[in-house]
């Protein structure tokens, strides 16, 4: 079985490695217009500790809103339903930085998974604490979560994300006028872009990813990180919103709950087998891997994974 596992990954690989060249590097975060648009790697994480990888998978590179589904664990684990007062867990069917249904719902984001739910989400993470403590939190999460220390902030994309976040800003003034950001709005985007420039390679995220797939345990650690109830909302979520305006082509071609990040990295949950992740910077229109999504799709499918099967 396992040489079969190996054989897929690298069938799925060479397969998507056609469409290279056809999807968009993100280029509104300045730093992440200099990525080299060539770059795919993919990695499974299996529960016994066992990985599978195949192309960069071992290179850093910036996880972006993959980012949310961890800090919607920690903000869930830390302020349970109370989190639902501020954020929805709808699909929007609008791209990840839209901001017109904030007007018409009352500044209430759909769902934790755009942009304005994720920065009202680590708003909530804030509570009781600085916002350089709640960096420190999430980094440390990540770092636990993929047993490596060596899991990092790239200042420099935080930076340059900083720099250019108007739309950001206008998403957390906007929820700030109904009430709806409860600490000053730089301080709270200070953490939003550092938790997006956490840079991770696809065999560190996959590791990271498992406890999803596991009711909430970290099946090699045995230890509970979030309750198997959220564990279940959270994948619901990432089946539902995890791609944005994608959401239902990606839950129709892949079958399984993920998360995607503009810097080209997709997290996905096969529940009770393993956690997938994939990265290549080249998006498709929603600002998701273009390369990424073909692998995982050619993948999933050899596998037999898809929750739908
Ligand atoms: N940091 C990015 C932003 O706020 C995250 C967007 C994404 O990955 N879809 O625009």
């Amino acid at each position: 079985m396992s040489d079969d596992i190996q054989k897929h990954l690298r069938n799925a690989f060479e397969h998507a490695k056609a469409y290279r060249g056809q999807g968009r590097v993100a280029d509104y975060i300045p730093a992440l217009a200099k990525v080299d648009p060539s770059k795919f790697g993919m990695s499974l994480a299996l529960p016994n500790g066992k990985f599978y990888c195949v192309g960069d998978a071992t290179e850093p590179f910036s996880i972006q809103s993959v980012s949310k589904v961890f800090t919607l664990s920690l903000a869930l684990e830390r302020s349970g339903d109370d989190l639902w007062k501020s954020v929805g867990r709808e699909p929007s069917g609008s791209s990840f930085n839209s901001i017109v249904q904030l007007e018409t719902e009352g500044g209430i984001p759909r769902n934790p998974l755009i942009n304005a739910g994720a920065i009202a989400t680590t708003d909530r993470l804030m509570d009781g604490q600085s916002a350089d403590d709640t960096a420190a939190e999430i980094l440390a999460f990540m770092q636990e979560r993929a047993d490596d220390p060596s899991v990092f902030i790239d200042q420099e994309v935080a930076s340059s994300e900083a720099a250019t976040g108007s739309r950001n800003r206008s998403l957390a003034h906007f929820m700030e006028a109904f009430s709806n950001m409860r600490h000053p709005i730089e301080t709270s985007l200070s953490v939003y872009f550092r938790q997006c420039a956490i840079a991770m390679s696809t065999r560190q995220l996959a590791r990271a990813g498992l406890y999803l797939a596991f009711g909430g345990t970290d099946p090699i650690s045995g230890k509970d990180i979030v309750s198997t109830e959220h564990c279940r909302h959270i994948n619901a979520i990432m089946m539902g919103c995890g791609h944005y305006d994608n959401s239902g082509e990606f839950a129709y071609r892949v079958g399984l709950p993920g998360k995607s990040g503009v810097g080209g990295g997709i997290l996905t949950i096969a529940p009770g087998r393993g956690a997938i992740a994939v990265w290549s910077p080249g998006l498709n229109d929603a600002g998701t891997s273009l390369v990424g999504s073909k692998a995982l799709e050619h993948f999933v499918h050899a596998l037999n994974w898809s929750i739908f099967t």
